[in-house]
């Protein structure tokens, strides 16, 4: 059997979908610098790394040496002003075999353009923290999730009270990414700021200091994917900030930050995109070397054909990824692509790893192979910014239904 399979696991294998219409030069030599920042420094150590649930700060050290940090920062902070599909081009190829190092990219991503956003009027505040976070070598995380459920966005327990010229900050955060690091430094927190109108509390966004006195980052989780990535609950107990850590109006902080961050949802479809492409090379290569009744196993059509199905929802997730971020790369609404790309791009991720996995026999089930890792790591992406069935109700919203 002869095949054109890339024949190591990194790099993205597209399956033909290579959408052309979508990226300019400048976005494909990006995407061929990142993929050998992976074949060379990524891809080496990411079964050990996933296996041992280590986080590893020299490997984000070179990342951020490589500018994957600060890609969204404007320039006059320190980052590259680029777009989303330059984004979404990093963690695609980074999430083609490990998904840590690319969530850890997307959640940092997410919250330097967040504060951008946020602190827009703020240029001396922006000069303070985003060179820094463009580097890596501070990080920002954010807090939204409380232990009561992460769904229902606007029902925030954690409370700030205004007293005198501070804010007092209480309540606790669950599941926040990159908050436990050597670099973090800030967690912008979602924070009830007065008493339920309609059922629902007024919310703000605070940035606040991570080494404030009341802050406590709490163990990091044991976690079945994403094991190299850091995820901590945090406490705030009666922590005190300036007004000046208010980072949007009282009420408006819903609006301000989780309307901003419909886009966040894109950079997620990519890496299901890039999990899928992982599965796809790791099958490819499996299906050739290995044999059974006198055959490689590709040679086998029940074999073949459910390859043939892991090529198809990768380039089904890859096709959704970058129809959404060309729309908003050109200005055009994406609510509605946003959620769809998210929603079939990661459950085509799931199906993917588990058709790669099915495929490897045992192998499929011992830590040390790729697609035993993507298999682990697809299962939070049909979860993390919002899950599957909150990408539906908002489609079916948009569709006029009253969900
Ligand atoms: C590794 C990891 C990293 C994370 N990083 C961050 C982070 O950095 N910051 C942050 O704020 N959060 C983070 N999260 C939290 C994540 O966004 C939430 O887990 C997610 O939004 C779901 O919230 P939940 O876990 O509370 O589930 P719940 O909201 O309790 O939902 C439980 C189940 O019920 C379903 N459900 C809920 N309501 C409905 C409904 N009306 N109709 C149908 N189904 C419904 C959900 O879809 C889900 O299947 C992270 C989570 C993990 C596991």
């Amino acid at each position: 059997m002869t095949t054109t399979a890339n024949p190591t696991t990194a790099g993205t294998l597209t399956g033909g979908y290579d959408l052309p219409w979508a990226f300019d030069p400048e976005h494909l030599q990006w995407r061929d610098t990142v993929r050998r920042f992976v074949a060379d420094r990524v891809e080496p150590g990411a079964a050990r790394r996933s296996i041992d649930s280590r986080f590893d700060p020299e490997l984000v050290r070179q990342a951020g040496e490589l500018g994957m940090f600060g890609l969204l920062v404007d320039p006059e902070y320190g980052g590259a002003g680029a777009d989303l599909r330059t984004l979404c081009l990093a963690v695609e190829e980074l999430a083609t075999v490990d998904s840590s190092l690319a969530v850890t990219v997307h959640v940092q991503s997410i919250c330097a353009s967040l504060l951008q956003h946020l602190a827009k009027g703020r240029p001396e505040l922006l000069r303070e923290i985003l060179p820094g976070a463009a580097t890596g070598e501070t990080f920002i995380s954010i807090g939204l999730t409380e232990p009561s459920g992460g769904s229902d966005a606007g029902n925030i327990a954690t409370t700030a009270r205004r007293d005198g010229d501070d804010w007092v900050v209480n309540g606790a955060k669950q599941f926040i990414t990159n908050s436990g690091t050597p670099f973090s430094k800030y967690v912008i927190l979602m924070c009830a700021v007065g008493d339920n109108r309609n059922g629902r509390p007024p919310v703000s966004a605070f940035l606040v200091p991570l080494d404030a006195p009341g802050v406590t980052v709490g163990g990091g989780y044991p976690k079945l994917g994403w094991r190299s990535s850091d995820t901590h609950p945090l406490f705030f107990d009666d922590v005190r900030v300036p007004a000046d850590a208010l980072l949007s109006e009282p009420g408006r902080g819903y609006r301000d930050v989780l309307e901003f961050l419909t886009w966040a949802r894109l950079p997620i479809a990519a890496m299901s995109a890039g999990l899928a492409s992982g599965c796809l090379s790791d099958t490819m290569r499996f299906v050739e070397e290995r044999a059974s009744f006198g055959r490689p196993l590709g040679a086998h059509q029940g074999v073949a054909f459910q390859v043939a199905d892991v090529a198809a929802l990768a380039a089904t997730a890859r096709t959704l990824t970058y129809d959404g971020a060309w729309k908003y790369d050109h200005g055009m609404p994406i609510k509605e692509a946003a959620a769809t790309a998210k929603l079939v791009a990661s459950e085509a991720a799931n199906k993917a790893a588990y058709i790669a996995t099915q495929l490897q026999g045992g192998y499929g089930f011992v830590e040390e192979t790729a697609t035993t890792r993507h298999y682990q790591d697809a299962r939070i992406l049909t979860v993390g910014e919002g899950t599957s069935e909150v990408q539906r109700m908002l489609i079916a919203r948009s569709l006029g239904l009253s969900v």
